[in-house]
């Protein structure tokens, strides 16, 4: 699943995110592993090494997400197609709860990519918390 891109590739992808995973928000310099360069529509599907099928992912939201791209969705028995981070506006399918330390989806889309990727896993919950008083989240 790991693969070596240049330093380039990836400083680029990591400045596009803003040092953050595209998923949960979470900042890679305060994380003790390096992120992953993710595939959005995975290899296996045909999804190629483009720049705009690269997202910046924390291990948790990675694994989670797997070659996933979309979640069935039992109330309409549609398949619905997980949060695309080159595709779509992060604010426009999440927000975060009046305690900032979980996150909230927005739309189907954002509730759906949420869940799998389960993007409010305890420990990320603690350290929001802490960060927050730290002054360090939310992000703006
Ligand atoms: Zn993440």
């Amino acid at each position: 699943m790991s693969k070596y891109y240049s330093k380039s590739v990836r400083e680029f992808i990591k400045n596009r995110a803003e040092g953050r995973c595209e998923y949960c928000q979470w900042f890679e310099d305060y994380t003790p592993g390096p992120f992953n360069i993710e595939h959005i529509l995975p290899s296996v599907q045909g999804g190629t090494d483009s720049l705009e099928n690269l997202a910046f992912s924390c291990s948790g939201c990675n694994g989670h997400k797997s070659v996933r791209t979309s979640v069935f969705d039992e109330n309409t028995g549609n398949y619905i197609l997980i949060y695309n981070p080159q595709m779509q506006i992060w604010h426009e399918h999440f927000t975060w709860d009046s305690t900032k330390t979980k996150i909230l989806g927005r739309t189907l889309t954002g509730e759906k990519t949420v869940e799998l990727l389960q993007m409010n896993r305890p420990k990320l919950v603690r350290l929001r918390k802490a960060f927050i008083a730290l002054g360090l989240h939310p992000p703006t």
